[in-house]
């Protein structure tokens, strides 16, 4: 695979190739580990405005595939998240996708350099996969790379072969770029659709007859599974992990550990989450101050997408963008890449051991926890909590009743009922427990929304 050159093919100043080197650990305040770096600024995630003028149509930074020439945007247009829009049904009011919204972005996306789209089975509850075929209708097949997946729910061999058939009719398409093993997550899932029911060899075969022209898996089990998979006598083509700043060192699998296992066996590595659902968006005080005072303008979403992009092995960074706003920034920090620089790297790590601190719910906001059957907001609830934890707004119960605890309990109460509506909070759960293996994250989702629950519940009765 040809990688990303850090100094692409720009012509660069000694001085832009000293910063490009980094100029060491030893500049870094230990005080940033404790307070931030400059003490008590109030200076917000939201104080920062994303850099969205004039966005180049011809800067994009590229990584070309050895083995088949792709030549892949290092930002991939993820769709999992598309702006969507309410309508009444038979059944109530749903969300679909909202098509004029999201053709917007694909068109946006395709004429500014981005040719990578990564949909799946489950996306938007069935609903992306038609969208995205029908939206990169109208562009020549050859100008753009289409991924999808096939989904571990699965009910047997012809269900999942008939899913795979409906794939490529929903999508309008001849043949998949690229086709995942979605979301691997234990080896015995992984062991009967895969091999008892034999759809891995019903997939290599597709390969072989060029409906599918890479084959590989989205990742998110624990180093056991990953290092059978990558010990199986399977070429793959890819592999997709969730990295990111903090998964690098504190991932369940550190994403450190499998990207270099990839970079061993040479095999493209793809990107999930570099955001982790938003969390990475959304920092706390300290660790923006750390950003700014090294580059004062660069948002947190800027700095996540520089540290993926920045390892030469990452194929492609995929991101579901819902605003054109966050499209247009995402092509502009990769339109061209300016990779990191070691003291850059290390200001994150910092971040990274910050943000570990907080007690906050690694939900990545993938939503295939949703629908719950009671109609509770499972995402919504998960990212507020940690929201509130970030600005100081959870109550200690444990505390002193205090005017900080009646400062934060109205604060979380107000914001409580502004954002999540009635009918979709927490109380609604009834513990059934239908949404505990649909996540990646492994949250126990239950557990988490009836300690939320408590807790709304004791402020209420104050
Ligand atoms: S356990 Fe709660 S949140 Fe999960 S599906 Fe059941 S009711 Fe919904
Ligand atoms: S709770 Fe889990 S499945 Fe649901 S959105 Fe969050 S990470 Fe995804």
């Amino acid at each position: 695979m040809e990688t990303n050159n850090p100094f692409g093919q720009r012509k660069i100043t000694r001085r832009t190739a000293l910063k490009y080197m980094g100029l060491g650990a030893a500049l870094i305040p230990a005080s940033w580990y404790l307070t931030g770096c400059s003490g008590r600024s109030k200076m917000d995630w939201a104080d920062i405005k994303p850099d969205i003028e004039n966005v180049p149509i011809d800067k994009m930074t590229y990584t070309t595939i050895s083995k088949t020439g792709d030549r892949i945007s290092l930002l991939g247009f993820g769709t999992m998240r598309y702006p969507t829009v309410e309508r009444e049904t038979p059944e109530g009011v749903r969300r679909f996708i909202d098509e004029a919204k999201a053709e917007e972005l694909i068109d946006f996306a395709m004429t500014h350099g981005v040719n990578y789209f990564d949909t799946a089975w489950g996306y938007h509850q069935g609903e992306s996969e038609i969208v995205t075929g029908k939206l990169l209708k109208k562009y020549p097949r050859e100008s753009f790379f289409v991924a999808t997946k096939m989904p571990g729910s699965a009910k047997s061999r012809e269900d999942a072969i008939a899913i795979y058939h409906k794939q490529l009719e929903k999508m309008q398409l001849d043949y998949f770029d690229y086709y995942h093993l979605h979301s691997l997550s234990n080896d015995r899932a992984y062991e009967r659709l895969y091999k008892e029911w034999g759809i891995l060899d019903f997939l290599l075969n597709e390969k072989k007859e060029g409906r599918i022209r890479n084959l590989g898996f989205s990742f998110h089990g624990n180093q056991a599974f990953f290092d059978k998979l990558l010990a199986e006598p399977i070429e793959w083509d890819f592999v997709m992990i969730q990295m990111n700043y903090l998964d690098w060192k504190y991932g369940r699998v550190p994403a450190s550990y499998m990207y270099s296992e990839l970079e061993k066996r040479n095999i493209p590595v793809m990107i999930m989450e570099p955001l982790l659902g938003g969390r990475l968006t959304k920092v706390s005080r300290n660790v923006i101050e750390m950003m700014t005072e090294e580059r004062p303008n660069d948002t947190p979403a800027r700095w996540a997408f520089r540290f993926v992009g920045s390892h030469p092995r990452v194929m492609v960074v995929l991101s579901g963008m819902t605003l054109l706003d966050h499209l247009k920034e995402n092509i502009k920090t990769y339109s061209p890449l300016e990779p990191m620089t070691d003291k850059e790297k290390e200001i994150l790590q910092k971040a990274a051991d910050i943000i570990t601190t907080y007690k906050i719910i690694p939900c990545t906001d993938c939503k295939y926890c949703v629908p719950c059957p009671y109609g509770v907001d499972i995402p919504g609830i998960l990212l507020y909590f940690n929201k509130a934890t970030y600005d100081s707004n959870v109550p200690n119960l444990d505390g002193p009743r205090d005017a900080e605890f009646k400062r934060a309990s109205r604060a979380f109460l107000v914001d409580y009922d502004r954002t999540i509506p009635e009918l979709e909070q927490a109380n609604h759960c009834i513990n059934c427990g239908e949404c505990i293996p649909t996540c990646p994250q492994r949250i126990k989702i239950p557990s988490e929304l009836l300690r939320i629950d408590h807790l709304v519940q004791q402020l209420k009765a104050r």
